[in-house]
């Protein structure tokens, strides 16, 4: 028994589990195999409120906690972390920023739209010569009248061969670094704006990641989310520190997938006359695989509810990003290595977990990055 969650969370964590494994479960051989995104998906979900689960009803939301979110994200991710992918950038990166900082005719526009699943969003940061450094991206947006022009190139961003719209962050003036740095709504068909090409990748192959290029593509100066120029790096830190614990939330569910794909498979293969689930050596890794990932969930748990409170959780969000993504390297290669040769090919479903959740220590900021931030946070 879960004694962290509430009844409705417990209640919450049957349903998400059923509708998933009725409605995503059987569309995830083929979207990683053509390595496509089931659009479909976001119309259902967002009918169900299950699309961007935190925002309010009156959004179309579905009114919950960041709790009841970890619990749909780790069930996501542990039948498939690359359409959750998908699902986590509509509900977190493309859309948080509209739901904290508006203005309204822009949540009206895109946010609202975004959350019953008819508008799909992406979040264009990174750039090529700007990762870690965010706050070097060149990206430029320079003000004519009543609108602006961008000019730059966005790598690596989720959703972008197949987004109605980009949140794009882009520079008013190099010269103030941080300071300099705004968000703005890309509308797809803006001239100007292209999907330079989707990328091929390692791992989590169902979510669509792409190049952007934004070429004299000329926006209305209203498309400035927040309404003051400047204001974009808060906005980002903000949004990616609560990203950073729904991503405890991933970690688990990749890790749970892992766990209990080892577990069968070790109670099935029989060497030396026995299943070798019956030597001690692999009955303690899948010891150890169950106990990291209970730590992984329950802390989670933790951060999520001390941010359910209004705490801040700078820190601890970087913490659990970092604890939740480093322990499932260790889940993974455990899992991998009690499934011996079988688990390198790709009949079986561990390499895909292996492959995705590799991911998980570079993006929304790298462990190196998460260290940094941590001792920063701590005062040194
Ligand atoms: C599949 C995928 C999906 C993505 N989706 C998106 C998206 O939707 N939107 C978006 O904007 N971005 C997205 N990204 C980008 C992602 O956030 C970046 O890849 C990540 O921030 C790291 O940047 P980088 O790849 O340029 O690595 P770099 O910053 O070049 O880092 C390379 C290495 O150097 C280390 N390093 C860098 N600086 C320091 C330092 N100061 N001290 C110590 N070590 C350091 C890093 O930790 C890393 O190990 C995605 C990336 C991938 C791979």
């Amino acid at each position: 028994m879960d004694l962290e969650l509430t009844e409705e969370q417990r209640i919450f964590r049957e349903s998400i589990r059923n509708f998933i494994e009725k409605e995503v479960a059987p569309l995830v051989e083929e979207a990683e195999e053509k390595e496509a995104f089931p659009l479909g998906l976001f119309r259902k979900m967002g009918e169900l409120g299950y699309l961007c689960v935190r925002y309010p009803v009156e959004m179309g939301g579905g009114g919950a906690d960041k709790v009841t979110e970890c619990i749909l994200v780790e069930e996501l991710c542990r039948v498939c972390a690359g359409i959750a992918g998908g699902i986590l950038v509509q509900s977190g990166l493309a859309t948080e920023p509209l739901y904290r900082f508006g203005p309204q005719e822009l949540r009206e526009r895109f946010l609202y739209p975004a959350i019953r699943g008819e508008k799909i969003g992406a979040f264009a940061l990174t750039e090529p010569d700007a990762g870690s450094d965010a706050a070097s991206i060149r990206t430029r947006a320079i003000r004519e009248g009543d609108h602006y022009v961008l000019q730059g190139t966005k790598m690596f961003i989720t959703n972008g061969p197949i987004c109605d719209f980009a949140v794009v962050a882009a520079t008013v003036d190099p010269s103030r670094k941080a300071k300099g740095i705004s968000l703005f709504v890309v509308e797809r068909g803006t001239e100007g704006f292209r999907v330079a090409r989707k990328l091929k990748k390692v791992g989590n192959r169902s979510a669509e990641t792409g190049e952007l290029i934004f070429e004299e593509c000329r926006i209305p100066a209203a498309n400035l989310i927040g309404g003051e120029e400047g204001r974009g790096f808060h906005q980002i830190r903000d949004t990616l520190t609560s990203g950073r614990i729904t991503y405890g939330a991933r970690c688990t569910g990749v890790a749970q997938a892992a766990y209990e794909a080892s577990l069968r498979f070790a109670r099935e293969r029989v060497q030396f006359g026995r299943p070798i689930i019956q030597f001690q050596v692999n009955r303690f890794k899948l010891a150890d695989m169950a106990m990291k990932i209970d730590i992984m969930r329950s802390y989670t748990y933790r951060v999520a509810r001390l941010s359910d409170m209004g705490a801040r959780v700078m820190k601890e969000a970087s913490m659990v990003k970092l604890f939740c993504s480093e322990t499932l390297q260790q889940i993974l290669s455990q899992a991998m290595q009690i499934h011996g040769g079988y688990g390198y090919m790709m009949e079986y479903p561990v390499q895909r977990f292996w492959r995705d959740g590799r991911l998980f220590t570079i993006t929304e900021g790298t462990s190196e990055i998460h260290h940094m931030i941590i001792a920063q946070e701590l005062g040194f």
